[in-house]
């Protein structure tokens, strides 16, 4: 069962993530039923939790993630969304879009009806919130780590089998609009409302713009896994830096982007069309050690998850770190950082109406962290899903 529950938490600091205000809010039934300064607050049944000066945020939204406390979105089972759901409610983060890789039309389904059924039942951390197809529809030669036998142009058949079993669970579509088919899979994608994101994709300039009019919308993991800014040839960078109509993910740690160009990407796109992400895989969250992690020996320090070759094995970043790093490397500001991991998320998929700010009417969904932005507490839909202790 999804949480629905009855919460007051008082004398935060609150990041609405519009205003920093000194507050209380109350949650009922799941809702947000109170934000305000506390004076006046309504007396309501249910916990009530002294957040002492911390700071109160929306709960984070991670709408770009393959795994986390050793679970992986393919391994198309309930439990591994379980333990994601909870590794990532260890950090701030109460809504996760699990997203596929690129593999055969028959493991995405089976991810998909696993991701389904989470999201009905719910993960005892972290609410599922959707599902993203990363893949299969992207260019060979900017496939990143996507596995090369499985990469092939757009179905309109296989996403409308997708959309068959998923329905409105299908919020995210990442795809390389200059391949044959691309057209007509975004004009469908959009006539059933689902985002599309141009990643994994070598489009020039004019061909990302092409597939901006027809509906794509977002971009996928930016400045990776496409062509790199070029003066004559701008790429899909170039559109994404350029077009109001973009919104951008950044993968905020350091590594996978440099410092500068995230700045250039914060001075172009600006802390309302920045969408931090973690792209983590399934090492993410899991405590330092040893591990066999999808028939690979991998090794868990407190910076990355690496092979014994010493190569990253993806990022194990969390989205309260993303904050944490954008506050640190891009000198925005704790509002900002949390609205680009808040508010920014929920609007790029569609669901702002109901998740991403701390606003009456909106899902109870809250994260409390110290000074130096380490969470403390996260609740989904009004119930306490971790505490630190
Ligand atoms: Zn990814």
């Amino acid at each position: 069962m999804l949480p629905k529950g009855t919460i007051t938490i008082k004398d935060g600091r609150l990041v609405t993530p519009f205003v920093v205000m000194p507050g209380t809010i109350v949650v009922e039934n799941g809702i947000i039923t109170y934000v305000g300064s506390g004076a006046d607050v309504p007396s309501a049944e249910g916990p009530v939790l002294d957040a002492e000066g911390a700071y109160v945020t929306p709960g984070l939204i991670d709408i770009h993630v393959h795994g986390g406390g050793g679970g992986d979105v393919m391994d198309g089972t309930g439990k591994a969304l379980e333990v994601m759901g909870q590794a990532f409610s260890r950090y701030g983060t109460t809504g996760f879009v699990p997203a596929t890789v690129t593999a055969s039309h028959r493991e995405t389904l089976r991810a998909v009806e696993a991701v389904k059924a989470a999201a009905g039942k719910g993960t005892g951390g972290a609410q599922v919130l959707g599902i993203h197809l990363e893949g299969p529809y992207i260019d060979m030669g900017k496939r990143g780590a996507h596995h090369p036998d499985h990469v092939r142009p757009p179905s309109l058949p296989e996403l409308e089998e997708i959309w068959e079993l998923a329905g409105p669970l299908l919020r995210l579509v990442t795809l390389a609009p200059e391949l044959e088919g691309a057209e007509a899979a975004i004009r469908r994608l959009r006539s059933w409302d689902v985002t599309v994101a141009i990643g994994h994709s070598n489009a020039t300039y004019e061909e990302a713009m092409a597939a901006h009019v027809w509906g794509a919308s977002h971009i996928c993991h930016m400045f990776n896994g496409m062509r790199g800014l070029h003066h004559r040839e701008p790429g899909v960078a170039g559109a994404a830096l350029t077009c109001d109509g973009f919104s951008v993910e950044l993968i905020c740690d350091g590594v996978h982007v440099h410092p500068a160009a995230m700045d250039l990407v914060m001075r172009a796109k600006g802390p309302d069309k920045v969408v931090l992400i973690t792209d983590t895989l399934r090492a993410m969250g899991l405590p330092q050690g040893r591990y066999q992690l999808g028939g690979l020996e991998v090794e868990v320090t407190k910076e990355a998850a690496r092979l014994l070759t010493g190569e990253l094995a993806g990022s194990t970043l969390s989205m309260a770190r993303a904050v944490k790093n954008a506050v640190d490397l891009l000198g925005v500001s704790v509002a900002e950082a949390v609205r680009m991991a808040s508010c920014n998320p929920a609007r790029a998929i569609g669901i702002s109406s109901r998740k991403g700010s701390l606003t009456v009417g909106k899902d109870g969904d809250i994260a409390v962290f110290d000074a130096e932005l380490n969470p403390l507490a996260t609740i989904v839909g009004g119930q306490v899903v971790y505490q630190r202790t």
